[in-house]
């Protein structure tokens, strides 16, 4: 379980995010939905500690991985990184590299040690865990470039399961996708479904909907920060709501 108590976040002196808590259960799917700029990729990122690779942003509040302070002085970043894993919008694959060392490439920059033949074993599994592995068993030589944009994005998901992770975060992973590579991974999410944790941003209601056994609507009104308008089971959210501006969004009215 991944918790967020009280996250708050700002980009120098502009806050984005205002005491946003969130209890994201194990080997749930979290999906995170709200307008564009409510603070649903900075709260992504305060969950893995990639914010503090942006030299402005500074937080305040807690986010416990099973328990435990992710921010205590005494954690390694690589402790979160190695459990906490992370897809973007846009299929990042190192494109020269090839589609082997793409999904091996996650255990170096994690500090993972593996023998030749267990990274073999890991390469077949996280693929197929993504989905890509008939696709691509017979090239695997070949550059992550050459991969169309679909494929590109599930390599990508299988380098951030090559670490084994226990979360993965995922922001907005199929925007740039079409509608079969699309399914492919919303059916990679499903088989995940109990293993590892998913949070997922997405702006397609359907999709949300689709993935998801819990939702959190995200709104930032006119200048002010970014927080959690309603949470809870996917079906009540889209089904129930309790806010108007939560049933409004998501009947598509703003
Ligand atoms: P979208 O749906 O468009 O992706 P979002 O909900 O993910 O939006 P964020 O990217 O988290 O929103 O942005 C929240 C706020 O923080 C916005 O006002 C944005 O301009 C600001 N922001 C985001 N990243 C930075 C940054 N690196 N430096 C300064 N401000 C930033
Ligand atoms: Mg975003």
């Amino acid at each position: 379980t991944l918790e967020a108590r009280a996250v708050s976040a700002w980009f120098g002196s502009h806050q984005v995010l205002e005491r946003v808590s969130l209890t994201m259960p194990a080997g749930q799917v979290t999906a995170l939905i709200g307008p564009s700029g409510c603070g649903k990729s900075t709260f992504l990122r305060t969950l893995n500690r990639m914010h503090e690779l942006i030299p402005s942003a500074a937080l305040a509040g807690e986010v416990l991985f099973e328990g435990e302070d992710i921010y205590a002085p005494q954690r390694r970043l690589t402790d979160a990184r190695r459990r906490i894993g992370m897809v973007f919008q846009k299929p990042n694959p190192f494109p020269a590299m090839s589609i082997y060392d793409n999904v091996v490439a996650g255990l170096r920059l994690t500090g993972t040690r593996v023998s030749r033949r267990e990274k073999d074993e890991l390469v077949e599994e996280s693929l197929t865990r993504a989905g890509l592995w008939k696709e691509v068993r017979d090239r695997l030589r070949q550059p992550g470039g050459a991969l169309s944009g679909g494929q590109q994005q599930r390599l990508c998901i299988a380098r951030a399961l090559a670490v084994r992770p226990r979360v993965l975060l995922m922001d907005e992973p199929c925007s740039a996708l079409d509608p079969t590579s699309t399914r492919r991974v919303e059916e990679t999410i499903h088989e995940l479904a109990g293993q590892v944790t998913v949070v997922i941003v997405t702006h397609n209601m359907q999709q949300a909907a689709r993935v998801s056994q819990q939702c959190a609507f995200f709104l930032a009104e006119q200048g002010t920060p970014g927080g959690i308008v309603e949470h809870g089971p996917t079906e009540h959210i889209f089904g129930t709501p309790e806010d108007q501006r939560t049933a409004d969004y998501v009947a598509g009215r703003f």
